[in-house]
Order: structure tokens, then sequence, then C-alpha cells
């Protein structure tokens, strides 16, 4: 008898005392339980690195079993100050997320709170994973001016997805081509809101995106670093080599060397015009002057007179400022410079950052406003290019052209053509032996402006011989190349 009272009080307050427990089971989740405390209601993470992590950012967890009627607490320890949000979100649905302010203490930030169930998830912001843009994929697949492919496969075998929106009742000739890349810093989440917002925004009934559609090809890539929002990685400086500081060649990552492939393939039968790249600061960044800017890499002539009439057309689009700051130095090419050297003609080619808690007029970012700052851009590149395209197109040359610089050369070299008409072109490139160093084909590029840029980064100092070959025109000359 006695036993059995012990073993019913046991099971009572078995029942009455839940376990708090943590499933890190889902996709993009990533939370390290350091200690539960039941009785002080309780939890202790941190966020662990994934891949060749160096920082530790992400956090992304369901939580369950707490107390729901007294606050919960969540410690979240971190390396940086700056790695952790200024506020923490929660979702019961993981469909709409609210804000939780945090408290420093010691080496960890508590965000403290009670809710109305005693299940949560729990993240460093909003979360946005792989499985985000296959939704978008099929939501858009009845759509006659957006197509889909895999543009590249990562390094754990999933797709890399490429949106490709125009408007095919009228020739892609003459069309102008803008590039949009998202994510290579799997940690910036909400940067990925403002692409799907451009998407979206693009792929719309609306006048603007349809006379967009009409003058531009727009490729669009969501998430460069697949694998890493796949597995909640924080991605930013990782090793071996950061998403964004792979552009040289030759470039570590399969996403990166496939797009850059694509985006040379696609210049050549339409004009590049406007690259942006999208990133957001971190988390716990509390600079009021890290909101929406883009990073310029021009600080005056014609491409940074281009960005400003760009940002006059995004302030005349949504009533508030974007601003902009000199780009500083990295180690390894960035995306926007490596598009700018390859295309000197681009408009302008810039990454764009967008504030993870605050808009540049203190409106406090949401899902549904990042993607109307999406739609934002979008409208600004709709007037940005119809402002400044001739309405005949691209002017078409007269006759064949070639520049071939930096001559003497150390690295590179530009071999820059302009075609009259329609033409399959060849190069080749050959030393002092006749041996082929390069054999480049290039079928079927439209007339106007071209950029080869060779890389002689693995040859040894010399003389070389080209010969570029357009139809029936040929060309060819010395080059030397010094180490
Ligand atoms: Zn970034």
């Amino acid at each position: 008898m006695k036993y059995l009272c012990l073993l019913i009080l046991f099971l009572i307050s078995a029942r009455a005392e839940s376990q708090i427990a943590v499933d890190t089971s889902f996709e993009g989740a990533n939370a390290k339980v350091l200690s539960i405390n039941n009785s002080t209601n309780t939890l202790k993470i941190e966020s662990v690195r994934r891949r060749g992590d160096i920082y530790n950012v992400v956090f992304y967890f369901k939580v369950s079993g707490f107390d729901s009627t007294r606050a919960f607490k969540i410690q979240v320890q971190y390396s940086q100050l700056y790695f952790v949000p200024i506020q923490a979100m929660y979702s019961y649905d993981k469909v709409t997320w609210y804000r939780v302010s945090g408290t420093v203490s010691g080496n960890y930030k508590e965000f403290s709170n009670t809710y109305n169930r005693s299940s949560i998830y729990f993240c460093y912001g909003y979360p946005y994973v792989y499985q985000n843009v296959l939704d978008l994929q099929s939501s858009l697949s009845g759509n006659q001016f957006v197509s889909v492919s895999n543009v590249s496969v990562s390094e754990s075998g999933r797709g890399v997805k490429l949106f490709r929106i125009t408007d095919s009742s009228v020739p892609d000739s003459g069309k102008s081509l803008i590039w949009v890349t998202g994510r290579h810093h799997a940690m910036e989440t909400h940067s990925n809101y403002v692409v799907e917002g451009l998407i979206n925004y693009l792929a719309s009934s609306d006048v603007y995106a349809a006379r967009l559609r009409t003058q531009a090809i727009i490729y669009v890539v969501p998430i460069m670093d697949v694998d890493m929002a796949y597995v909640g990685g924080t991605g930013k400086d990782q090793n071996p080599v950061d998403f964004n500081r792979d552009w040289d060649s030759p470039s570590y990552w399969n996403a990166i060397k496939d797009i850059k492939t694509k985006i040379i393939q696609t210049s050549y039968s339409n004009r590049m015009r406007i690259f942006l790249d999208s990133h957001d600061p971190f988390p716990g960044d509390a600079d009021t002057t890290n909101r929406n800017f883009f990073y310029s890499i021009y600080e005056s002539g014609p491409k940074s007179v281009n960005l400003n009439k760009f940002r006059t057309n995004l302030y005349n689009a949504g009533g508030y400022h974007f601003g902009r700051k000199p780009m500083y130095t990295t180690n390894g090419q960035t995306s926007k410079r490596w598009v700018d050297s390859m295309f000197t003609n681009i408009d302008f080619s810039v990454s764009l950052e967008t504030g993870w808690t605050y808009r540049t007029d203190g409106a406090v970012w949401s899902i549904p406003l990042y993607r109307y700052h999406g739609a934002v851009i979008g409208r600004a590149m709709s007037d940005y290019i119809y402002q400044s395209t001739p309405v005949i197109g691209i002017e078409t040359p007269v006759s064949f052209s070639l520049n071939v610089y930096p001559n003497p050369f150390n690295g590179g070299i530009k071999f820059e053509f302009t075609l009259a008409k329609l033409s399959d072109v060849r190069l080749t490139v050959c030393d002092v032996t006749g041996k082929d160093v390069l054999k480049s084909e290039m079928e079927k590029l439209n007339y106007g402006l071209h950029t080869y840029t060779f890389d002689a980064s693995g040859l040894s100092s010399g003389v070389y011989f080209y010969r570029i070959e357009a139809g029936e025109i040929v060309r060819s000359g010395k080059i030397v190349l010094l180490k």
C-alpha cells in the first residue's frame, strides 16, 4: 500500500512537471542544447558550425514541454555579440512569426517570454530554407513568363534553381539582360524574402512588370549556397572559401563555376545591363547605417551616375531611401566585381544589403515588408530599363571591331569585339611552338558587343598568338604574358 501511494505520487508529479525537449530534425534546423532546467523553465543552447563554418550564427529549433503558465527563458550562448539577433523570432506554426527581445547576460543572450502554447519554433530570424525555393517554383509552374531550371548541382546533389523571366511573345533579340543572385551567405535568410518578392513581382500582372518583361530577360538565382541553407549553416567566411569571395578563376564551388558560365553564355545574345546580389548584415548588427543600401564599386563616373538614377527610381517606387556605401576590399573576387570586370559596358553591378531589423525609415521588417521591398526593386528596374532603352533596341554595329587588352598582360586578357550580325565565333590562342592553349567556340552570337576574358594564370610568361574568326572575318595578332 505504501509503495502504491509513492507510485501514485510519482505519477502525479511526473504529469505535473513535463520535460523541456528540443527538436532539430527538420530542414534548416540548428541548435546544440547546453542545458535544460525544468524547475526554472530555462533552456540554454548555442548555434552549431556546419560544413566549413568559422562563425555560428544560425539557430532554429522546435521546443516543447516547457511550462506555459510562466515565463519561458531561452538563453543563446554566443561567440560574438553581433551574431545573436536584437530580436529573435518565434512561431506556433512556422508561418506567422513574432519577435521577442533579448537581454545580454555574460556570454549569452536571454529571450524571456510567455507563450500561448507549450510548443514553439524559435529562430534567429525569419527562416527561409531550400524547400521555400521549391515551393516558389511550384507556385509559378503555370506562369507563362517564368521558367525554372537547375543551373548547377551542389556538392551534396541539390539543384541550384535559376528563374528566367521574360515575355516570350516578344523576340529575345535586343532585350536587356538583368541578373540577380541571392544568398551567397546561408545565414542571410531575410534577403531571400526580398528576392522572392522580386520574382513574384516580375511574374505578376502589374503593368510595369509586364513592360519590363517585354524589354528584358531577367535571371534570378534565389539561393546560391543551397547545401548550407538546407542544413542551417551560417556560411559567411566559411572554409575553404566564402561563396562571395569565390568568383576568381578557378572557382571552388560548383554553383559559382556554373553560374559564371551561364552569365557569359546569356550575354552572347543580350546586353548585360544590371547585376544585383542580395545580402543581409549580421542579425545582431545594431549599426543604424547598416539598413537598406548598396555596396558600390564606383564612386564616380557613368556607372555611379547610373546607380544613382536607379536609386531615384527606387525612392519613387517605394517612398524610402536606399543608401550607398563604397565597397571595402575583400580577399577574393566578389560576384559584382567579377561581373563588372567581364562586362565593361554594364550599366551597374552592385550588392544590396537589406537590414535585419529596421528599414531606413525606421519601419520594422516583416516578411510581407521584405516581399514588398523586392517588388519595389522590380518596379525600379522596369523604370530604369524603360527610361534608358532606345525604342529601336541596342545600336547595331556596322562592322566587326576588335580590342585586345591589356597587352602585355598578367593573368587575364580581354577580347572585346563587336559583331555586325549573328555569327559563330572561334577564338584560339597558341604558344610559340604552335601548341593551342585556348580553343573557344562561341555559337550564334548576336550582333553587338561581346567580351571574352582569357585566363592565362596557369601559363608561363612569353609570347602567344591569337586568332579570332567570325564568319568570313579573321583577325590575328601577338599577345605577351608577363608574370
Ligand atoms: Zn552576405
